[in-house]
C-alpha cells in the first residue's frame, strides 16, 4: 500500500531523514519508533506530502506521489493526525468532525454561502457522516458538547472521528498516545485494535514503545534519521542498537 524508498531531508545542512525506505502492505499497522528528534514527524510529513523530499520516493497504491500536495494525497486515501493536534474551539464536537468535509461534496463553499437548498441537503448527510464516525470512536453521546471541554483522550479519538470521515485506506498518526494518562492510552490502543480489525492499514509514529508494542505487527526504528531496525516489534524493542538509541536521549 506504501512504499518509501531512499527518502532524504536535511535542515540547514543537517540531516533529519536519510535515505529511509520502508513499506506498509495492505491492512497491516506499521510502527514506527524512536527518541525525541529521531526524524519521525519529518519521516510523516515526508510521506504526507507537508514536507518536500531532497532526494527518495513515495508510492501509494502503486502510483508515485512524492509530487503531489498534500491534499491530493489526501484524496488518494491518505488520512492524517498531526503529532499535538487540536481541537476547534467554539465548535461541538459534531461541528469539528464535520470542518473539512465540506470539500467533498457537490454543493460546496459557494452553495454553502448562497444557503441553497441544495447546500441544506448536504449539510444533513454531512452530519448523519459525522455521526457515524463519532459512533466508531465511541463518542456518540459526546456529539453536541463543546469539544474543548472533552478529556485530552477523547479529543483524540474526536481526531480519528474526522480522519474516518475520509473514508482512508491508510491511517497516519504521529504520536498519538503522547501527552494521555495510562486509562486513556488503554482506550486510545482499543480503539487502534479496532480500526486495525476493520482492515485498515495503519502507519503508527510512537515515542511509546510499549504502545506500538501492542498494536504493531512490525516495527521500524528510526535514530537520527536513519532506520537502525526494522522487524517484529518484541524482536526490535530487545535489540542492542534500540536499547541503546532509546537510553542514550
Ligand atoms: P521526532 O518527531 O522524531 O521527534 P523530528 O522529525 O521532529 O523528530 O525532528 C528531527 C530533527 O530534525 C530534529 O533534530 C529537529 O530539530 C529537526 N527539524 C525538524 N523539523 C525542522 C525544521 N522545520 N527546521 C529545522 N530543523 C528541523
Ligand atoms: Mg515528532
Amino acid at each position: 500500500m506504501l512504499a518509501v524508498t531512499g527518502i532524504s531531508r536535511s535542515f540547514g545542512g543537517v540531516y533529519a531523514v536519510r535515505d529511509v525506505t520502508l513499506a506498509v502492505g495492505e491492512g497491516e499497522v506499521c510502527g514506527v519508533i524512536g527518541p525525541n528528534g529521531a526524524g519521525k514527524s519529518t519521516l510523516f510529513n515526508l510521506i504526507t506530502g507537508h514536507l518536500a523530499a531532497d532526494r527518495g520516493g513515495v508510492s501509494f497504491l502503486g502510483r508515485p506521489v512524492e509530487r503531489l500536495a498534500p491534499h491530493r494525497r489526501a484524496r488518494l486515501g491518505m488520512a492524517i493526525v498531526f503529532q499535538g493536534a487540536r481541537v476547534f474551539r467554539g465548535m461541538t464536537v459534531r461541528e469539528n468532525v464535520m470542518v473539512g468535509m465540506h470539500g467533498r461534496t457537490r454543493a460546496g463553499f459557494v452553495s454553502a454561502a448562497l444557503r441553497l437548498p441544495r447546500h441544506r441537503r448536504d449539510e444533513r448527510e454531512i452530519a448523519r457522516e459525522a455521526g457515524l464516525a463519532l459512533d466508531r470512536v465511541g463518542l456518540a453521546e459526546w456529539a453536541d458538547r463543546p469539544a474543548d471541554r472533552l478529556p485530552m483522550g477523547q479529543q483524540r479519538a474526536l481526531q480519528l472521528a474526522r480522519a474516518l470521515c475520509a473514508r482512508p485506506r491508510l491511517l497516519l498518526l504521529d504520536e498519538p498516545a503522547s501527552g494521555l494518562r495510562a486509562g486513556e492510552r488503554e482506550r486510545l490502543a482499543t480503539l487502534v485494535e479496532e480500526l486495525r480489525a476493520s482492515g485498515l492499514t495503519i502507519l503508527l509514529i510512537e515515542h511509546d514503545v510499549g504502545f506500538v508494542t501492542r498494536l504493531a505487527d512490525r516495527a521500524v526504528v528510526l535514530d537520527l534519521g536513519q532506520v537502525i531496525a526494522d522487524g517484529p516489534p518484541a524482536e526490535v524493542r530487545a535489540d542492542p542498537l534500540v536499547l541503546a538509541a532509546y537510553l542514550g536521549q
